[in-house]
């Protein structure tokens, strides 16, 4: 059996963690709060402080909030302080001080999610809940071959159920801390250490040299901000266009003139621009007005536009040799991104 092999190497590898050595569910959940985003050596010393300063959940709710946050210094985060502190109010308040004992209850705290609810729920009342964090899920993903995001909601529940599975007739307080053990130490996110593993015959990702692949993430999208000055150039009912290239945004599509910048520019400044000089040479312009529109949001840019409506005499026209002086009225042949074909519709 899988999970009697990760119990196995468990009995032999773990940590002494002070947490580990209790089922008290106070004890418990205050370890786990802390180590969200923070890591276990550092969370020891001031696991004991806080323990020794306010050893049960009454003390915690009888504390100020200023002197609970002053434990907390150091570990950032203060939502989780201020968080564990209206916990044990909540607790005191409505089960006269003794922490819940049904999972449910559990994930009711404030500050409390489902992994967090299941680790108590597991280690300090012995329910069946399989804790999934992220070493469960590097773990899982590796050695069943999950390709799912771990953090897409189907994801989730596929390791989820994975982790039920895994976890079997298991002891769960043993089986869980024995997995996030393991995912911790032994098969870690970088150089996983394959070579000794126990699981090795079992490993999708080690018999097809996947580890670095698995787990799967959807990446948090940049966002870049672009800024665009087109400029109307017009004259009676004609107006200048260009194409854009076919290597970014809008490919092939026609667009005015157009001045890009990384940051907002004045007008004043923007006429001073070298690409905005070179567009006028010898031509007689008469700047009509200027319109910004809406952040313009595409999956990962926010186009900040601005038109300028730029008066020309009709002579001039001829002077924008690389652009297409074209009629209003025959806009509509030419595909356009939608705030010029918005724009044209007002001006
Ligand atoms: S063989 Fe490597 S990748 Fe597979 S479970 Fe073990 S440590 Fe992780």
């Amino acid at each position: 059996m899988l999970n009697s092999k990760i119990i196995n190497w468990y009995e032999f590898n773990k940590r002494d963690l002070p947490w580990r050595n209790t089922t008290n569910p106070y004890n418990i959940w205050i370890s786990e709060i802390m180590l969200q985003q923070t890591q276990v050596v550092t969370v020891i010393d001031y696991y004991h402080r806080f323990i020794n300063s306010f050893p049960t959940i009454k003390d915690l709710a009888l504390a100020s909030e200023q002197d609970v946050l002053n434990h907390w210094q150091g570990l950032g985060y203060y939502s989780r302080a201020r968080n564990l502190h209206q916990a044990a109010k909540f607790i005191v308040d409505n089960y006269n001080g003794v922490f819940p004992n049904s999972f449910d209850n559990i994930l009711k705290l404030k500050g409390i999610g489902v992994y967090t609810a299941s680790a108590i729920a597991a280690f300090a009342f012995g329910l069946s809940k399989a804790a999934v964090d992220g070493n469960v899920y590097r773990v899982l993903s590796r050695l069943f071959g999950v390709y799912e995001l771990t953090n897409s909601p189907k994801g989730k529940k596929t390791f989820q159920l994975l982790a039920d599975e895994l976890m079997a007739n298991a002891e769960p307080h043993i089986y869980n801390q024995a997995i996030i053990e393991f995912g911790a130490l032994q098969c870690t996110a970088k150089k996983p250490m394959c070579e000794d593993c126990p699981l090795q015959a079992q490993c999708f990702a080690y018999l097809n040299k996947e580890q670095n692949s698995l787990p799967t993430k959807k990446k948090k999208i940049k966002l870049t901000n672009r800024y665009f000055y087109y400029l109307y150039i017009f004259s009676e009912e004609h107006f200048l266009l260009q194409q854009r290239g076919d290597g970014d945004i809008w490919r092939k599509m026609f667009e005015f003139p157009l001045i890009e910048a990384n940051n907002r520019i004045e007008l004043v400044d923007l006429i001073h621009t070298e690409t905005w000089r070179s567009l006028f040479v010898d031509v007689k312009i008469e700047v009509k007005d200027q319109l910004a529109t809406k952040v313009h949001k595409l999956s990962h840019q926010n186009l900040h536009i601005e038109f300028i409506s730029v008066k020309v005499d009709r002579d001039s026209m001829n002077k924008f040799s690389s652009f297409i002086c074209i009629d209003k009225e025959k806009a509509i042949n030419f595909p356009l991104p939608k705030p010029i074909e918005s724009y044209l519709a007002r001006a």
